[in-house]
């Protein structure tokens, strides 16, 4: 079959590795013109693990891994009120051995490396419309070309152009989970993080950061915000500059860092729900369909899980039954996730001082193995490989 696909993110390439293997003509574009090696920090495991194990690139991420070995939960002096060590939680998720916390550009720095001889991608183009028949599906580039393939699959994000331009506006699918996040790079301050991930939460705003590299840090900020908008790149930083509580820990000192020229990625957190993931010869993979939220912690791996499930299907059927199989087998996984992302929302920052307390005395008593089950339970990290 040809295939087009939409987008050399996580899901994308994922795709793009198994259509290639199983023999199909794939072609991959990207609107950024190379892969976009946007950082933060995602943890990973279950089926995403399996996934990449089977295609042979579990130990080229783990090398990539990074090293963060504990969570440390700081007051408004610098004093630790909690700490988390990352095997008491992969122990009490049941993960130990499969479980890692990489980059995202490392993720699909690696997954680029395993296709970028065997499949066309072509960098810097961007979809404008697409127009299907009984036969075809035929995609208009932003360049005044066009293309018709026998499938195309969107594996463009959050804000997906295909699911716009099949399916209907973003709005009707994205529901928000209360928050906006800010993830950015500082040079590292005369501060030793050690191999930790440390944050301050007060009521509406979390700041965390860990090391990004060896002379720089990233930074990473969770508001409670209702607004379904973020502020134009240009405003960013001096927007953060103001909200930030800057007497508090070493934030003011993260605050002067952050200069009107520094990239801050901004987005609401937001979960993508749609009543059905394909039309006709149009399918959605990844967040472009199903977006569980950075709370999840699971996008990165329910994209490479969705990229697996898709290719399988399209190596055992016709188009159309592949699509309905690959959305039988993930959806009802899928709904897990996202529920348990939202009812964990209200935590994720919590919005009273009490709440505060109550999660770091958690966390502090995560070491017994009644909570440590209670907190692993919290998480659904079991791989479905397998079992669906
Ligand atoms: C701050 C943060 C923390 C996160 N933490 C975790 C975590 O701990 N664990 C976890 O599993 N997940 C985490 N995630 C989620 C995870 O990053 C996503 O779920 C995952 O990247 C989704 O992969 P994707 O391939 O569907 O989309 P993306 O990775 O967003 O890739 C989409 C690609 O499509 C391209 N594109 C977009 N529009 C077009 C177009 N019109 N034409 C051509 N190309 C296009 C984009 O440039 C991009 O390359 C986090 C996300 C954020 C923002």
């Amino acid at each position: 079959m040809r295939i087009l696909i939409v987008g050399a993110g996580i899901a994308g390439l994922t795709l793009a590795f198994w259509l290639e293997k199983d023999g199909h003509d794939c072609v991959v574009i990207e609107k950024a013109p190379d892969i976009r090696t946007q950082g933060y920090m995602i943890d990973f495991g279950g089926t995403g693990w399996d996934v990449a194990d089977r295609m042979g690139l579990i130990g080229e991420m783990q090398r990539k891994q990074q090293p963060i070995t504990e969570i440390q939960y700081k007051d408004a002096s610098g004093a630790t009120t909690a700490q988390l060590s990352l095997a008491t939680f992969y122990k009490a998720a049941n993960v130990e051995g499969k479980f890692m916390v990489i980059n995202r550009r490392d993720i699909v720095q690696v997954l680029y490396e395993a296709v970028r001889e065997k499949v066309k991608i072509r960098f810097g183009t961007a979809l404008r419309s697409i127009c299907q028949s009984d036969t075809g599906v035929t995609a208009a580039f932003e360049d005044g070309t066009g293309e018709t393939f026998d499938a195309l699959i969107g594996a463009d994000g959050i804000h997906s152009t295909v699911r716009r331009l099949s399916f209907g506006e973003e709005s009707r699918f994205a529901a928000q989970l209360g928050y906006r996040f800010s993830v950015f790079q500082i040079p590292r301050l005369a501060y030793d993080l050690g191999q930790t991930y440390q944050m301050y939460v007060e009521p509406g705003v979390q700041v965390g950061l860990y090391p990004y590299s060896a002379d720089e840090w990233l930074v990473f900020v969770v508001q409670q915000s209702a607004e379904e908008a973020v502020p134009p790149q240009n405003e960013r930083a001096r927007t953060l500059r103001e909200q930030l509580p800057k007497d508090r820990w070493i934030i003011g000192d993260i605050a002067a860092k952050l200069t009107d020229d520094t990239h801050v990625f901004m987005d609401t957190i937001t979960q993508i729900e749609l009543p059905q993931w394909a039309n006709n010869r149009v399918a959605l993979i990844g967040d472009a369909a199903y977006c569980p939220s950075l709370v999840s912690g699971q996008g990165a791996s329910m994209a490479m899980a969705g990229a697996y499930f898709l290719a399988q299907e399209l190596n055992r059927t016709d188009i159309h039954r592949a699509f309905r199989n690959y959305e039988n087998r993930l959806r009802s996984h899928i709904g897990k996730i996202q529920k348990s992302a939202r009812d964990f929302a209200p935590n994720f920052v919590p919005r009273s001082r009490f709440r505060i307390r109550a999660i770091n005395w958690v966390l502090r008593m995560a070491k017994l193995p009644l909570v440590s089950q209670v907190i692993g339970k919290q998480v659904v990290l079991e791989s479905i490989i397998d079992t669906v």
